[in-house]
């Protein structure tokens, strides 16, 4: 399944955003972030007891179901009274989350966690980003394995001459995607994929921020 992944923010960070608003509302989300476990119910429970011994005020706190969702705002009706106490809403979600929920209620709202990267657990606790969602995707010419995503330089011509035994050479624990790409067309029989020259990525093609609209029929 494709999460969010996040981490949280440092605490010195928490400490600034926070600083001047005493009184919190803190909310965490069931999906991502429970799998993460950066902004489940243990970890809304323990930023309680964090905010706690530095003298705020913790009004109230909940898990929202998914927090991504335009339906946030009805289960968040059940904690009015404790949100409308609050100066601010301490928010354990991803950045899609806080945005939600800032659309939601006229309420400041203070993210708890960086968004990292859209990802895919790939064993238990471990999560790999799989697309950055460039806009000009090249992967059927190699072999349904991204380049831009899990080259550490990017390269959509690749590799660079730095790849030595399979291994990149920035960070050497780590495949060489290009190599892997390379294997991938050769077992497919499609080497000549890799001979073709890909364009620069037009990084204008999308002017931010991105829209999409279905075509009417
Ligand atoms: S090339 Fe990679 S980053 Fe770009 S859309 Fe395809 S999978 Fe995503
Ligand atoms: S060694 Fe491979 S993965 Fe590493 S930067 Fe060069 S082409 Fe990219």
């Amino acid at each position: 399944m494709i999460r969010s992944i996040t981490q949280k923010k440092p605490e010195t960070e928490i400490e600034r955003l926070l600083k001047g608003l005493n009184r919190i509302f803190i909310i965490g989300c069931g999906t991502c972030v429970t799998l993460t476990r950066t902004g489940g119910d243990p970890e809304v429970r323990a930023m309680k007891k964090e905010l706690s011994t530095k003298g705020k005020m913790v009004t109230g706190q909940t898990v929202v179901p998914v927090a991504c969702d335009n339906l946030t705002r009805e289960f968040l009706s059940d904690f009015g009274e404790q949100i409308n106490q609050a100066d601010a809403l301490l928010i354990m979600t991803c950045a899609f989350g806080v945005q939600s929920i800032a659309r939601q209620l006229n309420k400041m709202v203070i993210p708890a966690l960086d968004t990292l990267f859209i990802g895919k657990e790939s064993a238990v606790g471990l999560f790999d980003e799989i697309c950055t969602q460039c806009g000009t995707c090249i992967i059927g010419e190699t072999g349904g394995i991204c380049p831009v995503t899990n080259c550490h330089k990017g390269l959509v011509n690749g590799p660079c001459g730095g790849t030595n035994h399979g291994k990149c050479e920035i960070d050497v624990n780590k495949d060489c995607v290009w190599t892997l790409i390379y294997n991938r067309l050769k077992e497919l029989d499609r080497i000549d994929s890799m001979r073709k020259y890909q364009k620069p990525r037009n990084h204008l093609g999308e002017p931010k921020p991105g829209k999409f609209k279905l075509p009417t029929t």
